[in-house]
């Protein structure tokens, strides 16, 4: 009787048997009934099933083998590819969003709402400053909302590509000008920032206020990727250990 030799490729005898043994593509019902009504026949039948556990075995070795080469071939390939390098430098050009700042008072996620709200998710990260502090754009963006009302007081939206910032809670108002165009603007700080203009990383954009919903002065930063938030204190230690 024939066995599988291990020492054989498993691809073939994957191929041999399958072009010779007369068992495979035909009535199972039939080679069952063949099995177990001669005893010439049973011990091929065992050996038949020992075979198919050895294919089993193989295909699953050969799949593995497969993926495993898919995997490698694509980590490689990343890290051949200059984009790694690249948003390692980018981070590095990121802007730290404030001046004078002291510490964080709120991170983001769940926590007691300060007012009695009950338990509510923060959707941004709270950087305590002097009142009066300059608030500095994180990202070269474009500014797409103004706003002074609501919770999070006068405010500026940046969309920098996927990403959207906002920044609370500052000083200032929005003067809405004779073309309908929306400014916002701190006379004292020397801001002036209207809805569709560039700012530069870095760039000063406003001041820290106790406008809207605040118990002290603090930037409340929010961030969104691709519509969605996401920790802004995240982004501050990539931007940090870019850095170094
Ligand atoms: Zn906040």
């Amino acid at each position: 009787m024939q066995h599988p030799q291990l020492s054989q490729p498993c691809w073939w005898l994957i191929l041999r048997d399958f072009n010779d043994e007369p068992y495979f593509g035909k009535n199972l019902k039939e080679n069952h009934n063949l099995a177990y009504s001669s005893s010439k026949v049973l011990p091929r039948v065992l050996e038949m099933r020992r075979r198919r556990y050895f294919y089993g075995l193989c295909l699953t070795v050969i799949f593995a083998l497969a993926i495993f080469v898919t995997l490698v071939a694509d980590i490689s390939s990343r890290d051949s590819a200059p984009a790694t390098a690249e948003s390692v430098a980018s981070w590095s050009q990121s802007s730290f969003p404030l001046e004078g700042f002291t510490r964080y008072t709120s991170p983001f996620g769940y926590r007691q709402h300060p007012r009695g709200g009950g338990r509510r998710f923060h959707y941004g990260l709270d950087l305590a400053a002097p009142y009066g502090s300059y608030i500095r754009n994180w990202w070269k963006g474009t500014v797409v909302v103004a706003e002074d009302k609501g919770a999070c007081g006068s405010h500026l939206t940046i969309k920098s590509g996927a990403w959207t910032a906002v920044y609370c809670h500052m000083k200032g108002n929005v003067v809405v000008e004779a073309d309908g165009s929306r400014a916002f603007v701190d006379k004292e700080g020397g801001i002036l920032i209207r809805v569709g203009d560039t700012v530069e990383t870095g760039q000063r954009i406003g001041r820290v206020g106790m406008t809207g919903s605040t118990t002290g002065p603090h930037l409340h930063w929010g961030l969104k990727y691709d519509g969605v938030w996401i920790d802004p204190a995240l982004v501050l230690k990539a931007g940090a250990d870019a850095m170094g």
